[in-house]
């Protein structure tokens, strides 16, 4: 039975549950495609940005002003950030900008004589302060020209040697000053005057000094101006690195690094290349040619992912996640992305990838359904866990009222035969005659009234029993002298105890309080237990009937000295159709309902009962039912 309801739920909840489970997976995969459907039209919008981009970028190259020098197109492109780079090629190929060539202007310097001398006095004789002075002659002798600027540099670094810093500062400045020095060059072809104000500041020395700053900037300015074809790529890039390092807050050059990248491009690349993106030789960078291949952007992969990947941001209007272009190489961070697509044909290798922003949505989705399912599952579960109780309860209910009906049946039958067979063979025996004189008459008329006394209880306690199963409490109450109904009781059974040997003594307290309750229950009550009393005794008994006040309430006491009762057998005596020694009870007359019907009585009543006991030491019954006034109804 227990097997068959825990199977009838068991199995149902099994088959809830796996249901459950698949519905939960096939709701993750859905919203996870239905995500991925949407967000792969994202992203081949996305690609097609990525054409329109090298278009862009090819018509910013084309862009460069035509009447502009290589230089100034490399300056403003790399300024405008075009590109990170860009090499200049001239109709016949050759590279126009950055190239080595020597800078058009003034030829190479030649030394004068005076020269040679002011040199050897400095390098070859020591003699500075001789060599400073030799300068200063130069100086004064080729005032305006080119060997005067050099030779004014040349005093000042003699009189910087000598500790008269000022004094060269001085110079240096009246050096700058003069306008006819601003392209004059040293032998190796540099601009003196570009050198002079990096000399002055190193000997300025720091912000402090008046002039500092304003010669930073003029220097910064110049060496910013790539109009000016003056100045040799060479002598820009170490000034612009020297400036950087000496203030780094100071002036930015922007097209420092690109320098640096056009010349790691050209030792390997020295022609221009064919038109088209394509990756350089150079680890992570790419080159555009422009269509007429004068023009060549260089862009590192991590310019063009950050672009791209802003113009996608652009475009797409995308909520909730975010496009991250990866170059060829990004495998770790392909992995990591919900959705991956190539980037398309001019960007071989390269990947498209879509990150969702903060917690994933389809996880919340999928979550919420998953919620919903599970309160789902607990609510059918619940149900098919409550009617399974139902029915145990109701299935259980029939199977004991089914026993009840044969065990009552079975105990009917038995119980009826005996005093009617009884009845019978003495009424046969009167009707028959045989008898031996009037005396003997009375004592069979007197049986057959035990037997019919013995029948009226039976039948007493079987109509109080099946008014116990239908739960009718159908009792009259009213309020009761308990001494009348212990008489009542006692008379009931004195015939019993008229037999010798047998002692039924009463004993009544005087100051009984009136109870409420129904007189004939309360007496069949007393009579099951005086009857028991008699029935589970030896030869002699000695059985006495109670009642007393005790703290309000009335309680009745039937002790007997027969065979009493063990600790278990007094745990379940008021049990139905409990019987300690049932050959015992077929020859006393019993069903082993007798002490249910009294405790179904007494709970009625409100009272309680209990047994004193103890094997061969005789028992005591002892019921406690609450004075009139204080009735408390179950
Ligand atoms: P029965 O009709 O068999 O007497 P009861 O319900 O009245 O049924 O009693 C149940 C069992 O309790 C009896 O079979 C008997 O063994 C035991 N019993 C009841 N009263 C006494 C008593 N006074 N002394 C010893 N045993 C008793």
């Amino acid at each position: 039975m227990l097997v068959l309801l825990l199977v009838a739920v068991l199995v149902p909840t099994a088959c809830v549950l796996w249901f459950m489970a698949q519905a939960m997976r096939n709701e993750r995969l859905v919203v996870r495609q239905k995500l991925i459907e949407a967000y792969r039209v994202h992203l081949s919008a996305a690609c097609d940005g990525v054409g329109t981009y090298w278009q862009d970028k090819l018509r910013a190259l084309s862009d460069v002003e035509p009447q502009s020098t290589p230089a100034e197109g490399f300056a403003g492109l790399v300024r405008a950030g075009v590109a990170d780079s860009v090499v200049l090629y001239d109709q016949a190929g050759r590279i126009a900008y950055p190239s080595d060539q020597h800078p058009r202007g003034p030829r190479r310097q030649v030394h004068p004589k005076p020269w040679l001398r002011a040199w050897e006095l400095e390098h070859a004789m020591g003699d500075t302060s001789g060599a400073a002075a030799a300068y200063g002659e130069i100086a004064d002798r080729y005032a305006g020209m080119a060997p005067a600027a050099e030779a004014l540099r040349a005093r000042a670094r003699c009189l910087t040697r000598l500790g008269r810093t000022d004094e060269a500062v001085e110079l240096l400045a009246e050096l700058l000053a003069n306008q006819s020095y601003r392209n004059a060059r040293d032998a190796d072809g540099r601009l003196i005057v570009l050198d002079a104000q990096m000399m002055m500041l190193d000997l300025m020395g720091d912000a402090a000094h008046p002039m500092y700053d304003q010669t930073l900037a003029r220097l910064a300015d110049r060496l910013s101006d790539y109009s000016d074809a003056a100045i040799p790529i060479g002598q820009r890039r170490f000034l612009m690195s020297r400036l950087r390092r000496i203030a780094p807050k100071g002036p930015r050059f922007p097209t420092l690094e690109a320098h640096d990248l056009a010349e790691r491009y050209l030792e390997i690349t020295p022609s221009p290349p064919l038109p088209g993106p394509a990756r350089t030789l150079l680890d992570g960078v790419w080159q555009l040619p422009s269509a007429n291949r004068h023009v060549v952007a260089l862009l590192t992969e991590s310019r063009i992912a950050d672009e791209l990947g802003a113009r996608i941001a652009n475009r797409s209007g995308l909520t909730g996640a975010h496009v991250v272009v990866l170059p060829p190489g990004s495998e770790a961070d392909v992995r990591e992305a919900f959705l991956a697509v190539p980037a398309g044909g001019q960007l071989p290798d390269w990947q498209l990838a879509l990150y969702l922003d903060g917690p994933d949505p389809f996880a919340a989705a999928a979550s919420r359904q998953i919620t919903v399912y599970l309160w789902t599952a607990i609510v059918v579960v619940g149900i098919i866990a409550l009617l399974a109780l139902l029915v145990a309860r109701y299935v259980g209910r029939q199977m004991r009222l089914t026993r009840l009906k044969n065990d009552l049946i079975a105990t009917v039958s038995h119980e009826l035969k005996t005093p009617l067979s009884a009845m019978r063979i003495l009424v046969d025996t009167l009707v028959e005659g045989r008898y031996r004189d009037s005396g003997q008459v009375r004592e069979y008329l007197s049986l057959i009234a035990r037997e019919n006394a013995r029948l009226s209880r039976l039948i007493d306690n079987f109509l109080t029993f099946s008014r116990m199963e239908r739960d009718k409490r159908a009792f009259e109450m009213s309020d009761l002298a308990p001494g009348d109904i212990v008489e009542a009781a006692a008379d009931a059974v004195r015939e019993r105890f008229a037999s010798p040997g047998c002692r039924l003594s009463v004993e009544l307290s005087g100051d009984l309080p009136t109870i409420t309750g129904d007189r004939d229950a309360l007496v069949t009550m007393l009579v099951n237990l005086l009857d028991n009393a008699w029935k589970y005794t030896g030869q002699t008994k000695d059985v006495h009937l109670r009642a007393r006040a005790v703290d309000g309430h009335v309680r009745f006491e039937v002790s007997d000295n027969g065979l009493g009762l063990s600790r278990r057998a007094i745990k379940r005596v008021f049990d139905r159709f409990y019987q300690v020694d049932r050959s015992l009870s077929r020859t006393a007359g019993g069903c082993g309902l007798g002490l249910s019907i009294v405790r179904f009585i007494v709970t009625a009543h409100g009272g309680s009962i209990d047994v004193q006991s103890q094997p061969g030491e005789g028992s005591t019954f002892a019921v406690t039912l609450p004075a009139a006034g204080r009735v408390e109804r179950p």
